[in-house]
């Protein structure tokens, strides 16, 4: 006779997390905790994150639920990765709503350290990652990519994961993240995933919530800008200065949008590309209105 299914694991729903919900706020905390979980033994998966959640994100927590023993989410608003005159001050927040979407995608513990924990007085490491931090945000916004490396290794020290989740929407943070874990032989594995998208093609972003309904409507733009140039690359055009023109045309042509980089550049190794006779990535940086809003995508020969 076939044994009955258990209660509750019939149909796709998310696997149940084994672990009552959690939120730590203390590193200290954090760290012990993390400990003991891998000394009973059990896989650890961290999403870093800075709140405000959305499907993009959730699609990473999903993807850890599906490969790791517990799931931890990070929220953290990291103030050394925001210039002087940036938005660290009104970045959106909700923590309350995070922790119902965490809860509800099988996470097992949020952590959600303030500041002052996270850089007592005295704090003054960086991790600095060289060459791939040079251009496109790097160029854009000094320091950036230090206060990223730096803050997702003290994440890593804290929840010592096994693997961790990254959006290939910020693709020069995750190339940098894997080489910064290779270079200081940090042992995790980085896993990138998808872009995911707004119905009309917009990466969905926190910093969505900054634009006006007019804004919305014309940052549709950057996606369409990444298509009109995939569409000529399929079409035979190979030289990087004509896909570049291809990808900037819609984006110029709405009034509200200003273009604060867009390139094609090596996949791998963000190097400058005057053909795509390997994989590039045309990555691009727009204001529309005062909001940045970033968007990529890799196009193959
Ligand atoms: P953030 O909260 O903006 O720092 O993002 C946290 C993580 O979510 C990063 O690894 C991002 O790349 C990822 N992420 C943000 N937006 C998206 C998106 N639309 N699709 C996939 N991943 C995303």
């Amino acid at each position: 006779m076939a044994a009955a299914t258990p209660p509750g694991e019939a149909g796709a729903a998310p696997p149940p997390s084994r672990l009552p919900f959690e939120v730590i706020r203390d590193p200290r905390a954090m760290r012990a905790r993390a400990d003991d979980l891998r000394r009973d033994g059990l896989r650890l998966a961290v999403v870093p994150t800075m709140g405000f959640l959305h499907d993009g994100h959730l699609s990473l927590l999903r993807a850890a639920r599906a490969q790791a023993d517990v799931v931890i989410l990070t929220i953290f608003v990291n103030p050394t990765q925001f210039g002087p005159g940036e938005d660290l001050d009104r970045y959106p927040r909700d923590e309350a709503g995070d922790l119902a979407k965490a809860r509800a995608c099988g996470v097992d513990l949020a952590f959600c350290p303030d500041a002052a924990a996270m850089y007592p007085p005295g704090a003054q490491t960086v991790i600095e990652v060289r060459e791939l931090a040079r251009p496109l945000c790097g160029a854009k916004r000094p320091g950036h990519f230090a206060g990223v490396a730096t803050v997702v290794t003290k994440l890593f020290n804290l929840t010592q994961p096994h693997v961790a989740f990254f959006g290939q929407k910020d693709y020069q943070q995750l190339a940098i993240i894997r080489r910064l874990v290779r270079d200081l032989d940090q042992g995790i594995e980085i896993v990138g995933l998808p872009i995911v998208r707004e119905p009309d093609g917009l990466a969905m972003s926190s910093r969505n919530a900054y634009l006006s309904a007019d804004e919305r409507r014309q940052a549709r733009a950057l996606s369409a800008g990444l298509e009109a140039a995939a569409v000529a690359l399929a079409a035979g055009t190979r030289d990087a200065a004509a896909l570049v023109a291809r990808a900037r045309a819609p984006i110029d042509a709405q009034p509200a949008a200003r273009v604060d980089y867009v390139e094609l550049r090596d996949a791998a190794e963000l190097t400058p590309i005057e053909r795509v006779d390997r994989p590039a990535v045309l990555a691009m940086a727009v204001f529309v209105g005062t909001t940045r809003l970033l968007d990529n995508r890799v196009l193959a020969p």
